[in-house]
Formats: C-alpha cells, structure tokens, sequence
C-alpha cells in the first residue's frame, strides 16, 4: 500500500491557520480595548513584521494573554518580541499605549539581554556593563571593547590603538575607521559625527544630530543632553555635584587621581617639542615625534622665498614672501655670530652650523631673548681670537655656560672633560683658600685630597656624576664648618677637646662626624674619643601603600598623566627605588630584548621588566629635538638631556616627578621597603647597590622574616638535620 503525507501536511496546515486566526483575534481584542480603531488586518500586518515565525508568534501572544498590562505599563518586564510589538504598534499610530524601554537607559531600543530580576535591556548597556582586565595595557574594570586572537578581553583605548589605518571615504585622511551601516564605506570619527542625519531637538528646536532621547522619544541635541546632565559625584577640588571631566579612576579625563568638575580640571601641559614652550599638548608624543602645542601643530606649510623647501614657516614675513622658520633662525644666527668683517670666525663655525641645522629653528625664534649661550659665544668670539674651557669657567656655573661648553665638546671645538670632576676640585680649591690657619689650610687639604675626591667613584661611565660630587662638596662644607668652629672657640685641631668635639656632634651627627674620625685615625686629636651613636630610626618617610600603588598604576598606564620618559623614570622609582642619578645614566647596552621578554641590568643581574612597563622603557630614547642637542645627541642615553651628548639632568628629572606626586625620597623608600620585604637580602643589595647589611637593616624596617630566614639557613647548615 502507498501512503502519502500529503493529507498530514494540509491538516497541519489547516490546524496552524486557526491557531494564527485564533492568536490574531486574541491580540486585536487586547488592543480594540485600548484603542477602538484597530482593525484585525492590522494587528495581522504588525504580527507578521515582528513575529512571523510560529513560535514567536505564540510566545507575544502568551504572554500579552498572561500579562496584558504589559501594554500600557512600560518598562522592561517583557519578552524580546513583545517589546518589538510594541513599538511597532506604536509606530504605526495605534494609541494608548506606552512604550516599553531598556531597565537602565530607558530608551526604546531591542530589549535584547536580560538583567537582574526579569528586566531587560538593550545592547548598548549591555556592553557598558561588561567590564574586565584588558589583556593588552592590564587596566581593569574596563570596558570589554573586542577580544583578541585568543579570545581575551581587550579594552576600547588598545582596540583602537591595534586597528590598521586606512583611509576613510570622507575626508580621505588615514585613520582608524569604522564601517556605515548606510553605505558599507569606511569612515573616521569626524566623517561619521559629521555625516549622521538630523533631526529638530525636543529641547532647543534646532535642527541637530540627535545625542540622546527623551522617554517620549524626542530628540535631544549636545548641547542640551549636556545642559541636562546630573552628576552623582562631588568634585574634589570644589565640592559641587555636577559632571565630572575627569575620575579618580581615570575612566574619564587625564589621571589627575581626582574626581574634578569642568570647571576644575586643567589639561596636562608639556613642554612642546617644537617651540620649546609649556603649553597645552594639542598633539601627544609618539616614539618618533615629541609632543607638539596647539599652535605649533597649526602652523602653516610654506614655500620658503629663500631655501624653496616645503616648511613650517609664516606667510609672508620676507617683504611679503613667505618665509621658513630654518631660514629665519639662520638669518637671526648668522647676524648675532658674524664678525666685523661679516665672517664668522673658525671654532664659532662649527657651532653655527649645528646651530642651523637643528630641527626646532621655532624654538630658536621663540626664545631668542632667552638664549643666553648664544649671546654669550658671540661675545666669547669678539673678545678673544680662540675659545677654551677656562674661559668658560670664568663665566661661572649658569645652565647657559654649561650648554655652550656641550656644544663645543660636541662639535670638537673643545677637548672633552669631565665636568664634575673639575668643579669639584674647583670647589675644593676655593674653600681651602678661605681658610685663614696655614696648618688648618694643610690638614683640610691633606683631607680633601686623600679622603674625600680620591674616595668619590666614577659612574659606570668613567665620570663623577651629579650626586656624588654633591655629596663631596657637602662633605668638604661640612669639615671646613669643623675648622671654623674650633677657631670660632679659640682652639685649633691640635688642641681641640672633648668639648669641643661633643658640641660639634650634638647635632646632625651622621655628617658631621666624618672628618673627625679622619682625623682620628691619622693622628690628630689625640686623647679624644667620639661619642656613642644614639641608636638610628627606622626611614620616617614612606607613602601609605594605597597612595604608593595608586601612583604605580597611574605611572604605568594613564598616558596623559606624563611625558613616556617621566613615566618611566617614575615606575624605576616605584618600583624599584633606583636613584635618579643611576636612571638618567641608563644606556641602551643596558636593555636586553629576547624571547621571553625585556630585560634592564639595574644591578649585576639584567631584571625581567614586567608588561606595560616593558613597552615604556623599550620606547626610550624619545626622539626630542632639543635644539643643538638633538643633532648632537649621544644615541646611548636612555635619557638624552638637553646638552649636547648628555644624559638628564636627575635634579630636572626630580622637579618634574615631585609635579607628578612623586617624592623621590618618600617614593624609593616605599618602593624598599617593600622589596626589602619580598626579596632576599643579597638580591635586593644587589638591585639597589648596597651592602648586604644595610639590606638586612631594611629588611628588619620592613618587618620581613628574611633576617630570620638567614638566620635559620645559617643554623641549618651549621648544624645539619639528623636523618632520623
Ligand atoms: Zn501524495
Ligand atoms: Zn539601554
Ligand atoms: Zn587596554
Ligand atoms: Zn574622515
Ligand atoms: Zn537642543
Ligand atoms: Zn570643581
Ligand atoms: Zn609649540
Ligand atoms: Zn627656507
């Protein structure tokens, strides 16, 4: 026997069209009550637009049986499709209704994901919500933007970062950009701002792009979506409770660690890399470009009247002819340096054309009055027929002559020396002077020359650096003090007594007491003593861990909190309590890059540098034309200074973390006390360059069990565990 399914399948087909008569008649008789001239066929059409399928269908109708307040309740209690009716509904003119929206922003939008109890809400703050630890910069609490190859979170500011250029179909520029939904073309930000439709704003009545909705659904523009805004946090600086423009979080606005209302905030200003001014960053510093001021990054593109080159330059300052900015600085040089005659004298030469070429000529024209160095070589050049470094040292200790002698040690003008070195002596030469006792004059010498310079060891580069011949002349200052107040007692180091010497040390013992013991061990003073050390503190100064962490992370990863060098510089603080005078010395021979990772010799063993910081450091050196500098500069330096092949100045460095809350001393002593906690004593010693004892002091301030832990391996061998 043959059987067919023909006659199933039309009595499944005629059992579904009374189900649909059935649910259709259903939905029209819940709307008739609310609005009288619905009629079935369209009630049919909007069911048919939102829910064709079956199951839909039934579930709308199921639950409008179950719930029909749904349809004049609002909110979002509803299924997905019942929501779509709705608005459909509403769309095409059926009355007494009251539209549905999303649990948390109240707009009418696809009620397409459920949240907490029974509610619903829409896509948008669906994935507002979602927040994790971005795999790519370890920010966390951050919006999950994408996820990469390997599925892992990654936040809006890395996505856009890590998206490839293109070139967008609007303004032609590259950029990052974003598919239309209306022509599949690319677009920029701007493009797309630019390009979204219209509409009168339900607050103002001006034809604006629309930024937000009012519950009724009517447009709201910027400017009034602004006007509007509440806040629900105080600022800090003010108290008011009003939008924020930037968070203590940084979710919001540059990491000032604050909550800070518009009206408090201040944009982030650095020095700008092309006119040497402190302005407003319009522009942020890239690896290759250094962070560029608003009217700098506007100046325009001229066919110079003298060069023909392509250059920032102004338009027509040449008699009407536009005119570069190189060229000009040129001109202005060329004028200062010429001699009588109109030449510029050999050994200024050299200068002049370093001078000329560098990549900041707006700088030079900007600070023309403030160029002290180039004043002071033109008069250098008139008043003498060659140029020597004791000519400079006759103009004193000014940055101005300490950038001049750069240069001409970088063009070769003048023999390389190093620099602390001979102020140290000078220094030490000038106060022994000042002494008025011979003998006295003899000793502080014999002290000076033997104890204190020959003891002051060079950096890892062969020369003194800043610190160290600080602590020199300290010491040199101290011990003179000695002489003057013995003399001031009427007594001279021969008969000094134990008086004498109590006085002295009763105060700032610890510095004053080094030329005493010198002169202790070599034979002077006899018969006294120095008195017992009051036992030390522990370092009163430390930050709260909180704060100590907080700025960690800010260092780490907010970018407009800092230029990338202070960043760094800070997380090697933080971090690692490393003295500015080691880190401004930092070299590229001291950075390792292999397969598992970046490593940075701090101590006698290359340190693995943990992500994001790992990126900061391999970004160094920042290319910064500093004038002169920049065409001169020592490729090495991690930390190129503003002289000619010279590394930071740590005392600039310093002024520039003090600014960002970072009190070297406060901050290092934080940062050892915690490695002295969590490091072994002989690792930490090595890290820091200090001796294993005053690693184990620090350990014991930090409480660490590590003395102990010494202690118990010392036993442990001396008396090895018996098998038992
Ligand atoms: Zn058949
Ligand atoms: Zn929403
Ligand atoms: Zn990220
Ligand atoms: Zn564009
Ligand atoms: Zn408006
Ligand atoms: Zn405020
Ligand atoms: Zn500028
Ligand atoms: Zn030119």
């Amino acid at each position: 026997m043959l059987i067919c399914s023909c006659h199933e399948r039309r009595r499944a087909a005629e059992q579904l069209a009374t189900k649909r008569a059935d649910q259709l008649a259903i939905v029209t008789g819940l709307l008739l009550a609310r609005d009288p001239t619905v009629t079935p066929e369209s009630v049919g059409d909007l069911m048919a637009q939102v829910a064709p399928a079956p199951g839909a269908r039934a579930a709308l109708t199921r639950h409008l049986v179950a719930h029909p307040e749904a349809l004049t309740a609002g909110g979002s209690r509803m299924p997905k499709v019942v929501a779509e009716f709705i608005y459909a509904a509403i769309a095409a003119g059926i009355t007494g209704l009251t539209s549905p929206g999303c649990a948390l922003c109240g707009r009418p939008r696809t009620l397409v994901h459920t949240h907490g109890d029974s509610e619903r809400i829409c896509t948008t703050c669906y994935s507002r919500l979602l927040t994790a630890t971005c795999s790519s910069c370890g920010r966390d609490g951050h919006r999950i933007r994408s996820r990469d190859v390997d599925g892992q979170p990654v936040c809006p500011r890395c996505h856009d970062r890590a998206r490839p250029l293109e070139v967008c179909a609007g303004c032609q520029e590259l950029r990052g950009l974003k598919r239309s939904t209306r022509d599949g073309l690319g677009y920029c930000r701007s493009c797309i701002a630019r390009r979204a439709p219209t509409e009168p704003c339900s607050i103002c009545g001006r034809d604006r792009r629309v930024n937000a909705r009012t519950a009724t659904g009517g447009a709201v523009c910027t400017g009034c979506y602004d006007k509007t805004r509440t806040g629900t946090v105080a600022c800090d600086e003010c108290g008011q409770v009003v939008p924020l423009a930037a968070r203590a979080d940084g979710r919001i606005g540059t990491g000032t660690g604050k909550n800070l209302c518009a009206g408090c905030y201040r944009h982030p200003e650095r020095e700008c890399g092309i006119c040497g001014r402190t302005r407003r960053v319009a522009l942020r510093a890239t690896t290759v470009s250094p962070d560029i001021c608003a009217t700098c990054y506007q100046a325009p593109i001229v066919d110079c009247s003298v060069c023909g080159q392509h250059a920032l330059g102004r338009r027509a300052t040449r008699n009407g002819r536009p005119w570069c900015f190189g060229c000009q600085a040129t001109d202005r040089i060329d004028r200062l340096l010429a001699g009588p005659d109109g030449t510029i004298p050999i050994g200024v030469k050299e200068v002049r054309d370093v001078l000329v070429a560098t990549h900041r000529p707006r700088s030079i024209l900007n600070n023309w009055d403030r160029i002290e160095s180039l004043t002071l070589l033109a008069r250098l050049a008139r008043q003498h027929d060659e140029l020597s470094h004791e000519l400079l040292d006759a103009e004193g200790d000014r940055f101005s002559v300490g950038y001049l002698r750069a240069l001409l040690v970088a063009t070769g003008v003048l023999p390389d020396r190093d620099e602390q070195a001979t102020r140290l002596r000078r220094f030490a030469a000038a106060v022994i002077d000042e002494i008025a006792d011979p003998r006295h004059q003899q000793t502080l010498g014999r002290y000076v020359r033997w104890h204190v310079i020959a003891r002051a060891k060079p950096d890892r580069h062969g020369r003194l650096n800043a610190t160290i011949s600080d602590r020199c002349r300290q010491e040199i200052r101290t011990a003179q003090r000695f002489l003057d107040h013995l003399t001031r007692r009427g007594r001279t180091v021969d008969d000094c007594t134990q008086a004498d010497l109590d006085t002295w040390l009763s105060t700032r013992r610890a510095t004053r007491i080094r030329f005493p013991r010198w002169l202790l061990d070599h034979g002077h003073l006899p018969g006294l003593a120095l008195p017992d050390a009051v036992p030390a503190a522990g370092p009163r100064t430390q930050l709260d861990q909180d704060e100590h962490w907080a700025l960690v992370r800010r260092m780490l990863h907010d970018e407009d909190s800092a230029s990338i060098e202070d960043r760094a510089a800070a997380c090697l603080v933080l971090l690692y309590a490393q003295p500015l005078s080691k880190i401004v010395s930092l070299t590229t021979d001291d950075l390792t890059l292999d397969d598992d990772g970046t490593y940075l010799r701090l101590g006698a063993e290359p340190l693995l540098l943990p992500p994001p910081l790992d990126a900061l450091v391999t970004s160094l050196p920042i290319a910064k034309p500093f004038g002169a500098a920049s065409t001169l500069a020592d490729q090495r330096w991690l930390f190129p200074g503003k002289w000619a092949g010279h590394h930071q100045n740590p005392t600039s460095m310093m002024g520039r973390l003090n600014k960002l809350g970072i009190t070297t001393r406060t901050s290092r002593n934080s940062a050892m006390l915690h490695l002295a906690a969590t490091v072994p004593p002989a690792v930490f010693a090595s890290l820091i360059g200090i001796s294993t004892g005053a690693a184990t002091k620090w350990a014991g301030y930090a409480g660490s069990n590590w003395t102990t832990y010494a202690a118990n391996r010392t036993n442990a061998t001396a008396n090895p565990p018996q098998n038992q």
